[in-house]
């Protein structure tokens, strides 16, 4: 299930350019256009939902596969170990802008926490 009109649709479709490290049946991940730390990777599911909001018990594997990328991502990037941050923020309150979840994967220098 895809919308036309959704960006990162598109991207997952192959009918926008980016930078993709990772796909599988499931997911796509591709590099972030707006880098907050040296690895920012968008991990975003091939199907359509709009926010955490929107989903329901059969999406389950979806977001455990989403995971399951970052997972493998962070084993390649080499930074496993030294440790990584995932997080999806839901609706505009808490700073989404693309409206097809999307796990941030970020790591690569030190993270602060609590985030802003
Ligand atoms: P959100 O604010 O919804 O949590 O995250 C959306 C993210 O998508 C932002 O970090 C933004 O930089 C990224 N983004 C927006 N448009 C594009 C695009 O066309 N290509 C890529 N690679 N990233 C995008
Ligand atoms: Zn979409």
């Amino acid at each position: 299930m895809t919308e036309p009109d959704c960006l990162f649709c598109r991207i997952a479709a192959g009918k926008l350019d980016a930078d993709i490290v990772f796909q599988n049946d499931a997911v796509v991940a591709f590099r972030d256009i707006n880098a907050q730390a040296p690895t920012h990777v968008l991990i975003i599911p091939r199907k359509h939902v709009a926010t955490i909001n929107d989903l329901d018990s059969a999406d389950a594997p979806i977001v455990g596969a989403l995971f399951l990328a970052a997972q493998d991502i962070a084993e390649a990037a080499g930074i496993s170990d030294v440790g990584y941050r995932v997080v999806m923020n839901c609706n505009e309150g808490a700073g989404q802008s693309v409206f097809h979840i999307h796990l941030h994967m970020l790591g690569g220098r030190k993270l602060g926490w609590p985030p802003g």
